[in-house]
C-alpha cells in the first residue's frame, strides 16, 4: 500500500516521530473553525475560573491582616462568606465550561467520524485485504476518541494553565518581590524531578497501551469464531493459554510499574511542597519579626506557591502532550487523505440498462508492482452466455471475477460490457447491475428481511417472498418463530451453510442483475442442501450472463464455454467435450481428480477437480 499500513506498532513509531511539519496545525485548527464560537466561550470560562481561583488568598490576607487586628466582625463574616461564594461561582462556570468542551470535543469528533466513514466506504478493496484486521476500526474508535483529550487538556487546560502561573507570579511580586525571587529560584527544584518522573511514565504509558492492543488482537482471533475452531481443532488450547498468560502478566507489570512511579511521583509533590512552604515561612517570619511583611501576606504566599508549581510542571510537559496530539491527528489524516484506487472517473456517464454482454481485453492485473497475477487475459461473453473458469488454486480467478464490477482495476487492457468501457461509467450504475455471490456468503447480524433488503431497499412483501421461494428458501424463512424478521444468526437459529447460501442467492435474485459472478462452494454440503442450492442457483442463472468459478461437475456441463486458468493466463478454452478431446490441462485435471469421483458417488454431484 502506498503509505504503508504496518499495523499498530509501526504506527506507534510515526507516532512519537510527528512534528509540526509532518501535521499541519492549520488543518487541525480549520477542524475546530465550526466550533469557533464555543472555543472562546469556553476560553472565557476557563479564565474567568483561573482568575476567580487566584482571590482567596486575597481574602486569607486580608481577614488575617485587616478584620482581625480592627475587630472588625462584619468585614469578617463579609470576608468569610466571599471564601464560599467565589468557589461557587468558579464551580458553576466550571460546569458550563466542561459541559461545552464536552460537546466542542464530540462535535470534532462525530465530523471526524463521518468523514474517515465516507473516505473508508470510497475505498477499493484492497485496502481492506491489506490492512490489518481491527485497525480500521481502532482508528475509527480510539484514534478519534483522543481528541476529547487534546480539547480538554490541551487546548483549554493549556491556556488556564498559562494564566495561572502568570497572574500567580504577578501576585507574588506584587506581595512581596524578595520572597518571590525565593520562591521562583526554588521552582526549579519541584520541576525537574516531577517532568523526569512524566517522562518515564509516558514511556511506560505507551508501551502498556501497545502490549494491551496486541492482547485485543489475539483475543480477537482466538476467540472470534474461525480462530475458536482452529484452536480446536488443532488442539492448541494450552499454547494458547500459555501464550495469553505471558501478555496478560506483561499487562499487570506494566500497569504496577506505571503505578509505582505515579506513587513515587505523588510522594515528591507531598514532601517538596511542604519544604518550600517551610523557606517561605522561614524567610517570611524572619521578615515579619523585621517588621517588613504581615502575617496575612505569609499565609497569601504560601498558598499561592501551592497553585504555581503544578502548572509549571504541566507545562513543562507540554511538548509531551502535543507530540501526542500530533499523533493522533496525522493518524486520523493519514486515513481521511488516503485516496481510493478504484474511482468515478471525472465526467462517467451513467451505465444505461444493459442485457449483459462482456468483452475482456487484453487485462493484466497486478496487486503489488511486478508480480502479474493476471496477465494478458481476453475473452468475450454473448448476453445470456455462462462461462466457467476453472484451474488450480492460485491461478486468479477470485481476481479476475473481481475486475467485473471493479472491485480492483486492470492495470492493463480494459473490461467492457455491452461496449461500455467500465471504467468509464460511474461505479453505481456498473455496480447496480452486477451481483455477486460467493463462497462464504456474509449475512449481516441482523434480521433475514433487513439482510435480503440490502439487495433492495424497497422490495415489496411480494418481492420478497417471490426470491425467497425461487431460492428455495421460503419454507425454511416461514419456518423461523418470527419469519422475516428473525435475527440471522441468533442462538438456536443459525443457518446451515446451505440455507446461508441460499439466502444470498435470493438476495442476489432481489437484486435482478444481468450479470452475475458466481463463486461456487467448495465446501461440501449434505446432498440434500446440495440439490437446494442447485436448484436456486439455476434460478438465479437463468437468463443472466454468469461468471461462475465452477467446483461442480453440473455447471461446467451447462456452460456455454469453459475457461481453463493457470498462473494468470488462459490456457485453455472450449466447451467439456472439446476439452476432454484437446486432451490438456482440463482433461488431466477432470481425469485425476473428477472422473473418479463421478463413478462413486453420482454424476450431479461436487466437481472438486480445482483447489
Ligand atoms: P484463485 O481464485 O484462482 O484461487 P486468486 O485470484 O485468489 O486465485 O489469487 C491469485 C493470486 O493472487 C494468488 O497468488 C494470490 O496469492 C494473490 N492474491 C490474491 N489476493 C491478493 C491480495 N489481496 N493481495 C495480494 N495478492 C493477492
Amino acid at each position: 500500500m502506498r503509505n504503508g499500513f504496518g499495523g499498530g506498532l509501526q504506527a506507534g513509531g510515526r507516532m512519537r516521530k510527528a512534528g509540526i511539519k509532518d501535521v499541519s496545525l492549520r488543518r487541525i485548527l480549520s477542524l475546530f473553525a465550526p466550533y469557533k464560537g464555543q472555543l472562546t466561550v469556553i476560553v472565557l470560562l476557563a479564565l474567568g475560573g483561573a482568575v476567580i481561583g487566584l482571590v482567596p488568598p486575597l481574602i486569607m490576607k486580608e481577614i488575617i491582616d485587616t478584620a482581625i487586628p480592627q475587630q472588625s466582625v462584619r468585614l469578617l463574616a463579609y470576608l468569610a462568606g466571599l471564601l464560599v461564594a467565589l468557589p461557587l461561582v468558579s464551580g458553576m462556570l466550571g460546569v458550563a465550561q466542561n459541559h461545552l468542551n464536552t460537546k466542542v470535543a464530540q462535535g470534532v469528533m462525530r465530523d471526524l467520524r463521518m468523514s474517515l466513514f465516507q473516505n473508508l466506504q470510497r475505498q477499493s478493496m484492497s485496502f481492506f485485504t491489506a490492512s490489518r484486521s481491527g485497525e480500521v476500526v481502532q482508528r475509527l474508535t480510539e484514534d478519534i476518541q483522543a481528541v476529547q483529550s487534546v480539547v480538554t487538556s490541551l487546548v483549554v487546560s493549556t491556556l488556564t494553565q498559562i494564566v495561572i502561573v502568570f497572574t500567580t507570579i504577578g501576585i507574588l511580586f506584587a506581595l512581596d518581590w524578595r520572597l518571590a525571587i525565593v520562591a521562583l529560584i526554588i521552582l526549579p527544584a519541584f520541576v525537574l524531578p516531577v517532568r523526569k518522573v512524566a517522562g518515564v511514565r509516558k514511556r511506560l504509558r505507551t508501551e502498556t497501551q501497545k502490549v494491551r492492543a496486541d492482547m485485543s488482537a489475539q483475543l480477537a482471533e482466538i476467540f472470534g469464531v474461525s480462530g475458536a475452531m482452529l484452536t480446536r481443532i488443532f488442539t492448541r488450547e494450552q499454547q494458547q493459554e500459555q501464550k495469553f498468560g505471558a501478555m496478560n502478566q506483561q499487562v499487570m507489570d506494566l500497569e504496577l510499574r506505571l503505578n509505582l512511579i505515579g506513587r513515587w511521583y505523588m510522594m515528591f509533590l507531598g514532601v517538596l511542597g511542604p519544604l518550600g512552604t517551610a523557606i517561605i515561612y522561614i524567610y517570611g517570619g524572619y521578615s515579619v519579626i523585621q517588621g517588613t511583611m504581615t502575617i496575612g501576606a505569609i499565609v497569601a504566599f504560601a498558598a499561592y506557591l501551592g497553585r504555581l508549581y503544578s502548572p509549571v510542571g504541566t507545562l513543562l510537559n507540554l511538548h509531551v502532550e502535543v507530540g501526542t496530539a500530533l499523533g493522533v491527528f496525522q493518524r486520523i489524516f493519514e486515513y481521511q487523505d488516503r485516496k481510493p484506487e478504484v474511482v468515478d472517473e471525472a465526467g462517467g456517464r451513467e451505465l444505461p440498462p444493459i442485457r449483459g454482454a462482456i468483452a475482456v481485453r487484453d487485462v493484466s492485473f497486478a496487486y503489488s508492482q511486478g508480480n502479474d497475477v493476471l496477465s494478458a487475459i481476453s475473452f468475450e461473453a454473448q448476453a445470456g452466455e455462462v462461462i466457467a473458469l476453472v484451474g488450480p488454486s492460485g491461478a486468479g480467478k477470485s481476481t479476475l471475477i473481481g475486475l467485473m464490477a471493479r472491485l480492483h482495476d486492470p492495470t492493463k487492457g480494459t473490461i467492457e460490457i455491452d461496449g461500455f468501457d467500465v471504467k468509464k461509467v460511474s461505479l453505481e450504475s456498473l455496480r447496480r447491475q452486477i451481483a455477486y455471490v460467493t463462497q462464504e456468503s456474509f449475512l449481516f447480524h441482523a434480521t433475514v428481511r433487513d439482510n435480503l433488503l440490502f439487495a433492495k431497499e424497497d422490495a415489496t412483501e411480494d418481492e420478497l417472498d417471490d426470491a425467497c421461494r425461487k431460492a428455495y428458501i421460503y419454507e425454511f424463512v416461514q419456518s423461523l418463530p418470527h419469519g422475516y424478521d428473525n435475527m440471522v444468526g441468533e442462538r438456536g437459529h443459525r443457518l446451515s451453510g446451505g440455507e446461508r447460501q441460499r439466502l444470498a442467492i435470493a438476495r442476489a435474485l432481489l437484486k435482478n442483475p444481468r450479470i452475475l459472478i458466481l463463486d461456487e462452494a467448495t465446501s461440501h454440503l449434505d446432498s440434500e442442501s446440495e440439490a437446494y442450492v442447485q436448484a436456486a442457483l439455476e434460478q438465479l442463472m437463468r437468463e443472466r450472463t454468469t461468471l461462475v468459478i465452477a467446483h461442480r461437475l453440473s455447471t461446467v456441463l451447462s456452460a456455454d464455454r469453459i475457461l481453463v486458468l493457470e498462473k494468470g493466463t488462459i490456457v485453455e478454452s472450449g466447451t467439456h467435450q472439446e476439452m476432454l478431446e484437446h486432451n490438456g490441462l482440463y482433461a488431466r485435471l477432470y481425469r485425476t481428480q473428477f472422473a473418479d469421483k463421478t463413478e462413486k458417488t453420482d454424476k450431479s454431484n461436487e466437481m472438486d477437480m480445482i483447489n
